[in-house]
């Protein structure tokens, strides 16, 4: 692993969660910190057994019984603070085993995002105020910021009448395409284990990163910041099947976001919230297939925002972007005239195996009957308030004061063309 890790010091580096060479530190430290684990392992054992040998030779002979109690006592606070001094160097393990993030795949660029490829024609790039989400869906009373705001605070909304239906209706359209793909459905539990979210690479208990994760006042409790989290926990410690080399699972959930690292950005309208309704894709793949899988994520995705009439573009995404769990990382922008700016709708991950090693999900390879740790994928099929802001601003008729609704929806709005 220090080999690698070296090797990978720069694109460690440029993804700024633990400088390279301070990660190597630490690396470099683990050998003599095993040691140390066994060292301790080793006394705590010879500890035990001379505990043993005195309580049977007082059973067997009481002349020194006083003296040897006392000895039983010395025993006993040696065993508790040998203990602690290996639970402490077994924390500290821990710790640098979990603040790896994944290795880099080989052509990811190191600090700008890489454009691929676009979809659709795109437009003039001009801003227009005009066509401001915001304004307009709170004019024609799709969206009521002002009550949510008076519930729940600022970043939050209601979306009401046709706003709700779109919902809805987008969330239909995306799992059905995603059925269509061989995904199978799936609704996960919106609140998880820290120690689940944690080997999922979102570090909820780590105060220096971006902080995604609502806690919850009782026990080791986070709300999940996206299904990924809940669908990748449904295999933690099995060996998958995998007869077609991949597993692919669809999900929809609420996906609940602090954004405390971003407070102050993008506060207006729907952009930017802190709950929403996501469907996300996820597969378990077979190592040698999950580049391929990864290029069918991307491709589904592609296929989604083409059908909605979106220009939009698609980036090979840089190391700094990458998070702690993604070996390569795909993301849509989509044109959003309101914004006068391109915004994230989508994103697609190969996880390599980092999350299943951490989650100890295997599979049985069937050349060689043996199981291995299986490489896992995840994607947004439909982030619900970014693709609203999208359409609305791409769809907006100001002659008209209208909204089209693109084709595909149309059946699952009641058969509104325009709202
Ligand atoms: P992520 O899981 O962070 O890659 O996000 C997946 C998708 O969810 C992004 O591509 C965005 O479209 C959307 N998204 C992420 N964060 C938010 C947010 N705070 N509010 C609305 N949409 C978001």
């Amino acid at each position: 692993i220090v080999s690698q890790v070296s090797q990978h010091a720069e694109a460690i580096h440029a993804r700024q969660l633990v400088s390279g060479g301070q990660l190597i530190a630490q690396l470099n430290a683990l050998p003599l910190q095993n040691q140390e684990a066994k060292h301790l392992d080793t006394q705590i054992a010879g500890v035990q057994t001379r505990r043993k040998a005195i309580e049977r030779q007082i059973k067997q002979d009481k002349t020194h019984m006083h003296q040897l109690k006392g000895e039983l006592v010395d025993l006993k606070n040696a065993f508790k603070r040998l203990n602690l001094d290996l639970t402490s160097v077994r924390d500290s393990i821990h710790e640098t085993c979990l603040s790896l993030p994944n290795l880099v795949g080989k052509d990811v660029p190191l600090t700008a995002p890489q454009e691929v490829c676009s979809i659709n024609p795109m437009p003039k790039y001009v801003a227009d105020p005009q066509r401001d989400h915001h304004d307009i869906m709170v004019r024609k009373n799709l969206v009521d910021f002002k009550s949510a705001a008076t519930v729940s605070g600022n970043s939050w909304y209601y979306l009401v009448n046709d706003g709700a239906l779109l919902e809805q209706a987008l969330v239909s359209y995306a799992t059905k395409r995603a059925r269509q793909h061989g995904f199978s459905m799936c609704h996960p539990p919106s609140i998880a284990k820290n120690e689940v979210i944690d080997a999922c690479g979102f570090r909820p208990r780590d105060m220096n990163n971006e902080q995604q994760i609502y806690h919850l006042a009782e026990g080791e409790l986070g709300l999940t910041a996206t299904a990924e989290i809940s669908l990748a926990g449904m295999q933690i410690d099995s060996v998958l099947e995998l007869p077609r080399g991949v597993k692919k699972l669809c999900g929809v959930s609420r996906s609940y976001r602090a954004e405390a690292g971003a407070r102050g950005k993008d506060t207006r309208g729907l952009y930017r919230v802190h709950e929403f309704t996501k469907v996300e894709l996820f597969c378990w793949a077979h190592p040698d297939e999950s580049g391929q899988v990864l290029q069918d994520l991307l491709e589904l995705q592609m296929k989604l925002v083409s059908e909605l009439g979106l220009s939009a573009k698609v980036l090979n995404m840089p190391a700094n972007d990458l998070g702690a769990p993604a070996f390569r990382k795909y993301d849509i922008e989509a044109w959003m005239p309101g914004r006068g700016a391109f915004g994230e709708i989508t994103s697609a991950s190969n996880c390599t195996d980092f999350q299943s090693r951490r989650m100890g999900t295997r599979f049985r390879d069937p050349a060689t009957g043996k199981t291995a740790f299986v490489h896992t994928l995840n994607g947004t099929a439909m982030a619900v308030p970014r693709i609203m802001v999208a359409i609305v601003e791409n769809f907006y008729d100001p002659a008209t004061g209208m909204v089209k609704i693109p084709e595909p929806l149309v059946p699952y709005m009641d058969d509104k063309t325009h709202i």
